[in-house]
């Protein structure tokens, strides 16, 4: 080889590892530089862990939630609203990975992959500023009505996804945080948003579930009776009902949560196809909401006896549910069998849907009409209509047994059957009994309100 032919090839050599170097580079760049820039050591950013930069969030009706001037933050002037919204905003410690402070920093410091941290254009501050889906009046209702108890409510419109209402509580005002250490019961949990990052046992919610199994895989089902004598022994164990509800339907075994009718039909059905319609109704997996990950509900039969198949089915044995992901089922029946995936900011579908289709198709259109006339049989038939006035409400109320001494969690979730509200909600209210008593209240107030507006 001549000296030419040589320093031709070392110089090949080098090229082809300043390309492979900028490769591995630009793909790390387009992968992780959100997370680089967003380093509480970048100075650009940053000072001693704080946002420097301008930045303002938005509820839908453009009151501010919080606002960030060089390093300083504020909140919503009203102690209700800072206090329903923290953990949505967030609060000055950053405790709450979900909050929007945590959790949308790179939006609010104007951050993308193009421009970096410099806009172009500085008449554009769109990226510092995110409006919201929420509504602040709404959520900060929703929060008083669970006043001093532990829990959830959420409320979705089930065709554009967007989410008007959320809270959690316990919760706390940002602006003058509680000694959460000393009061460890109190503030239990306090920095997780239960909506999004928890999992309940469902109790009988979760026969909706079942239903929708049983309409598509058991034979004449419409008319099929089942026998409930208050008590179904099966081996040495039984489930049981308050009462015996004879000879019922699978709508009048559904309207009266009928413990023995939908053991027997989780038998019927088997694990497996119970085991599809769980996973089908979000079970197992997680949505993300403009990139927060929610909780995990779980159902898994696997191991599952007879028995422990036949608890499953009402919602017992090893279930876990999500409140939001279990209102997103809510809102898949509404909706002819379509879940639209939940979203709280405004016209933020660049980030959305990284990991969720935006439209998915759980149910039939059949299977959908099929169960949202049993729910509305449910308020109209158990719930009673006058207590939900106006709402074409369709509902199922849930309360799940967790085991020792601690009260039943008390669920109400369904949707507002109206083309002008199109509205689906979860309510869960934990250790305090009977989901029509203590749940159906707050989500009848909530609704009123939101349609009111
Ligand atoms: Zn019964």
């Amino acid at each position: 080889m001549n000296l030419v032919s040589k320093r031709a090839a070392v110089l090949l050599f080098f090229s082809l590892l300043l390309l492979i170097g900028l490769s591995i580079f630009s793909i790390r760049y387009f992968h992780k530089a959100s997370t680089w820039i967003q380093h509480p050591a970048n100075k650009h950013l940053f000072e001693n862990g704080k946002l420097l930069s301008q930045g303002a969030i938005y509820d839908r009706r453009g009151n501010i939630l919080v606002q960030i001037n060089d390093g300083s933050i504020n909140f919503n002037e009203d102690k209700t609203v800072r206090t329903a919204l923290m953990h949505v905003t967030g609060d000055l410690g950053n405790n709450v990975e979900t909050g929007a402070l945590v959790a949308f920093r790179d939006k609010l410091s104007g951050w993308n992959i193009v421009n970096g941290l410099y806009s172009l254009d500085k008449r554009t501050i769109s990226g510092k500023e995110i409006s919201l889906t929420l509504d602040a009046g709404l959520c900060a209702l929703a929060y008083n009505k669970l006043g001093n108890r532990q829990g959830a409510v959420g409320v979705y419109n089930y065709k554009t996804g967007e989410i008007l209402c959320l809270a959690s509580s316990p919760s706390f005002d940002p602006l003058n945080p509680p000694d959460v250490k000393g009061n460890p019961g109190k503030y239990e949990g306090v920095y997780i948003n239960r909506f999004l990052s928890s999992a309940y046992t469902p109790g009988s919610v979760f026969k909706l579930v079942t239903a929708a199994a049983a309409i598509d895989n058991i034979d004449d089902n419409e008319n099929k009776t089942y026998l409930c004598e208050g008590n179904l022994q099966i081996g040495k164990d039984a489930v049981t009902c308050m009462s015996s509800h004879g000879e019922v339907t699978l709508e009048q075994a559904l309207a009266n949560s009928c413990n023995c009718a939908f053991a027997r039909i989780a038998i019927e059905l088997g694990k497996g196809k119970l085991q599809e319609y769980a996973n089908r109704a979000g079970f197992n997996s997680s949505l993300a909401i403009d990139g927060i990950k929610t909780a995990v509900g779980k159902v898994d039969l696997a191991e599952a006896k007879e028995i422990d198949l036949a608890w499953a089915g009402i919602g017992q044995y090893t279930n876990t549910a999500n409140p939001l992901n279990f209102m997103a089922f809510m809102g898949a029946i509404a909706h002819n069998g379509m879940r639209v995936a939940p979203q709280i900011i405004q016209g933020g579908e660049e980030l959305l849907f990284i990991n969720t289709p935006k439209k998915e198709r759980i149910l039939s259109p059949q299977t959908a009409e099929r169960l949202k006339q049993m729910m509305r049989n449910n308020t109209l038939s158990v719930y009673g209509e006058g207590n939900f006035k106006g709402l074409e409400l369709c509902a199922k109320s849930g309360t799940a047994q967790v085991g020792g001494e601690k009260k039943p969690h008390a669920w109400f979730a369904g949707f507002l059957d109206r083309e002008d509200f199109p509205l689906a909600f979860v309510v869960v209210v934990e250790n305090s009994g009977s989901g029509v008593k203590f749940a159906a209240p707050i989500a009848a107030s909530v609704l009123q309100q939101a349609i009111n507006y």
